[in-house]
């Protein structure tokens, strides 16, 4: 809930602010709702209590990498969905999902596989959070959140927007709205109302520099060509903002020195940083990552045009964790109802 509203529920903010920050530091996370919380009143706590409770999901599974990227598979009342945490050396990334399956077509991601089974309620994605989050190692807390699991956000737009609400308001989490990043492949109404009303980051999918190119890998840029994308992202007003731009590399289709060239013209007008990922693998996906090699040659000539570009070598690979291989691979329920062979 949002602040404002469980001060409406308990009665009072100072209620709220203790309830929140009770519940943010709860390790292990509880699976229901306690009889009392310090702070709040015991009549007006059975009350609500008695209106509603946790929306926590049951963990089906955790798989945990060799780097310590760990995979979640966790169930919502039958709805499986995938969130990973990602440690470095002192903080810990939490990706998130924001619907269960997607219903994009992007040619080179797992998730298609599943199709789209439903929208993600924020609770729901907040809830991913708070269980990965209590998973972090202390010297590594999970002070970021990027929405780049299952999902496109842009697609469930009302929902994503109260989540970063609620992951970034005080006092708990309270997560730094530059900390919070949502990806999108480019539905462009919803990049035009994310920039206007919420104080987050913003990555885009390109993946392709020509919009011929783009469009057989993400048939819908022929709604919301690259022209309309990055235009929209040298409109945003917000002071000091910078974008991402995150571009997937595949051998012998995007990986170019041309291609590289006309990646640093289209950025020249924007505040962004490049992130290139090679290409994750999973089974049956028509397309291959390029050697390290040429990579490395695509990184090196994009820097050299004085372009900020960081190569995002993947994490937990062998769980499929990584992006663009979250498809419940090993989970042996698949979504709620007979699609087992997923
Ligand atoms: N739908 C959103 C968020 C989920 S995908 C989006 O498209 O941004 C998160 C990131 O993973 C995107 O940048 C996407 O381009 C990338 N991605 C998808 N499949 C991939 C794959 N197989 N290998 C590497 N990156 C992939």
């Amino acid at each position: 809930m949002l602040l404002g509203e469980l001060s409406d529920e308990l009665g009072s903010r100072t209620r709220a602010l203790e309830t929140l920050k009770w519940l943010f530091a709860q390790r292990p996370l509880p699976t229901s709702l306690p009889d009392a919380v310090p702070g709040v009143s015991q009549k007006v706590w059975s009350a609500f209590r008695a209106r509603g409770g946790l929306t926590l999901p049951q963990v089906k599974e955790r798989q945990v990498s060799s780097d310590g990227t760990t995979k979640y598979a966790l169930d919502f009342g039958g709805t499986l969905v995938e969130t990973v945490r990602i440690p470095t050396e002192r903080r810990s990334t939490i990706c998130v999902s924001s619907q269960a399956g997607c219903s994009r077509r992007c040619v080179f991601c797992a998730t298609k596989e599943l199709g789209f089974h439903r929208q993600l309620k924020a609770e729901e994605i907040v809830a991913q959070y708070l269980v990965a989050r209590a998973e972090a190692p202390p010297e590594a807390p999970a002070r970021n959140v990027v929405f780049m699991g299952m999902g496109e956000p842009f697609d469930n737009l009302d929902e994503v927007m109260r989540a970063v609400e609620v992951l970034t308001q005080a006092p708990a989490p309270q997560l730094k709205a530059t900390s919070v990043t949502v990806s999108t492949s480019g539905v462009l109404p919803g990049m035009r109302r994310f920039l206007a009303e919420s104080s987050a980051s913003l990555a885009l999918s390109l993946n392709a520099t020509t919009d011929a190119q783009r469009e057989q890998l993400m048939p819908h840029n022929k709604t919301w060509p690259i022209a309309a994308l990055l235009g929209e992202l040298q409109q945003d007003t917000r002071p000091h903002r910078e974008h991402f731009i995150e571009y997937v590399l595949f051998d012998r289709v995007n990986d170019t020195d041309a291609d590289a060239d006309r990646l640093v013209a289209l950025m020249k007008p924007l505040r962004a940083r490049v992130n290139l990922i090679p290409h994750n693998p999973f089974p049956g996906s028509p397309l291959k990552a390029p050697s390290d090699e040429r990579l490395r040659q695509f990184h090196a000539r994009v820097v050299a045009k004085g372009q900020l570009c960081l190569v995002r070598w993947p994490r937990g690979r062998e769980i499929a964790a990584a992006c663009g291989q979250l498809v419940l691979a090993n989970s042996a329920q698949g979504f709620e109802t007979p699609r087992s062979a997923v």
